[in-house]
């Protein structure tokens, strides 16, 4: 069986799951040990599940920028946005272990941490965000968002992007096509062209891209369907990472707007300063978004994530539904988002990121420069994508960028795989990756480069 199919026989592949996933055909380059996990997951988790990499890391423990695996090996993580603030970090792990040890409760209490958070959160967002609701991950956050959406709007119907991912619910699963075989058909649903800017041939990407939106809004309403969201993460990260030039997505909004719909900003991957840039990802556009998605970096592993907006429009919502969610907005929860949030600023992040992420570029740009079959280093902040390319064209090349990704993986440096065609390198670590890291990441760069350029 080629190596480009999974083993697991399935019908089809996804971008966002299979792109970088183990085949059980390489199960042999495997331990006895962790062949036996494998057996193992298979029995009791089933089939649904996927791993990174032709050989799967066996994690054990991680500190920092580094996760060790069962034989002490130490890998360094370029691919982490959940762990942002650092695996195990101190001060998360203090905050978390007192609270746990005080006490554990849920909204419907009167407590002061969760107010005190959501005061400081409130106050990284432009001043119209002033409402925040609390859930446990991030496909909670957008599938509360498009209720809010619907109810606000009176409309059903949903735009997202063509590669996109925002959740694991029956709602968001039919918002998020980069599933693939799994991504069921939605008579209120319109998926539209990426903003690729490296493909699309257009004098303005912001144009282009209003236009497709605009293009998508009208078929909706021509089959009787009001349009209630665009929602899109403003780094376009499952669809092959598009964050420039800064500011295209302005005209796209002001379609939005100009449709009744609302801008649902998924900031799960380009929120709490990932970019470099601003607190929030979309924020860079200059636009103003209606309601704003958190998960993943929130609570740093805790499972915590948030809805905020409008009052006005949050207050619809809350006015005629109410709302509780028993996990969400736990006490335990909230500390670990408290300490990841002071962590942020104390440590001026924001500036942080912006250096080493602009530095990283510039290195991770040079060292691609000799090869034709890398192209358009593009990013912001920690999140940089590499198009590995069939040579002299613009056709994605997944084989060479995989081939990458496993010797990378092989040098003990996690990367990973974005965009429809499995081919863009994507390089996104912790936030806490310093000049050490750099310099470990681009020798091992470097050296694979060149490997497999033959
Ligand atoms: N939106 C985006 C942009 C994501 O990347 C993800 C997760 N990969 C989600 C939503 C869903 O988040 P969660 O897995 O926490 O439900």
């Amino acid at each position: 069986m080629s190596d480009t199919l999974p083993t697991q026989e399935r019908a089809s592949q996804s971008s966002i799951m299979d792109g970088n996933s183990f085949r059980k055909s390489n199960i042999g380059l495997l331990s006895p040990g962790d062949q036996e996990l494998v057996e193992r997951r298979d029995r009791s988790l089933g089939t649904s599940y996927r791993l990174f990499y032709q050989r799967p890391v066996h994690a054990e423990r991680a500190l920092g920028c580094y996760i060790y695996d069962d034989e002490g090996r130490r890998f360094l993580d370029a691919y982490n946005n959940v762990a942002s603030v650092g695996h195990a970090n101190p001060r998360i792990v203090e905050a978390v272990s007192a609270q746990l040890a005080t006490l554990n409760t849920h909204t419907r209490y009167l407590q002061e941490g969760i107010l005190s958070y959501s005061e400081q959160l409130l106050a990284t967002f432009p001043a119209h965000i002033d409402r925040l609701m609390f859930t446990n991950s991030g496909s909670e956050s957008n599938d509360l968002a498009i209720r809010v959406a619907r109810l606000w709007t009176g409309g059903q119907g949903v735009v997202v992007t063509a590669e996109a991912y925002h959740g694991t619910t029956e709602l968001l699963s039919r918002g998020s096509p980069a599933i693939s075989g799994g991504f069921p058909d939605d008579p209120t649903v319109r998926v539209i062209a990426a903003p690729d800017s490296y493909r699309v041939e257009a004098d303005d990407l912001g144009v282009w891209f209003a236009e497709q939106v605009r293009v998508a809004f009208d078929d909706l309403i021509a089959n009787g369907i009001t349009p209630a969201a665009f929602l899109a993460d403003a780094i376009f990260s499952s669809d092959g990472i598009f964050p420039a030039p800064t500011g295209y997505l302005q005209p796209v909004i002001d379609v939005v707007h100009e449709y009744g719909a609302l801008f649902i900003a998924d900031e799960v991957q380009p929120g709490f300063v990932r970019t470099g840039e601003t607190f929030w990802g979309f924020m860079r556009h200059g636009v103003e978004a209606d309601l704003v998605t958190t998960g993943k970096p929130m609570g740093n592993g805790v499972p915590v994530a948030a809805l905020a907006g409008r009052a006005e429009i949050i207050g619809r919502f809350g006015d005629e539904i109410p709302y509780f969610n028993t996990f969400g907005g736990n006490s335990v929860s909230i500390a670990a988002a408290q300490a990841v949030l002071d962590f942020i600023q104390d440590e001026n992040l924001l500036e942080h990121v912006g250096r080493i992420g602009a530095l990283l570029k510039q290195r991770i740009s040079d060292a691609v420069a000799p090869y034709a079959y890398a192209d358009d280093v593009r990013g912001v902040g920690l999140y940089i994508g590499v198009e590995i390319v069939l040579e002299g064209t613009t056709e994605p090349d997944s084989r060479r960028a995989l081939a990458i990704v496993n010797a990378m993986r092989e040098r003990q440096v996690l990367i990973s795989v974005a965009g429809p065609g499995n081919n863009v390198l994507k390089i996104r670590p912790p936030l806490v990756f310093g000049e050490e890291e750099l310099e470990l990441f681009m020798d091992s760069f470097a050296a694979v480069l060149a490997e497999v350029a033959g």
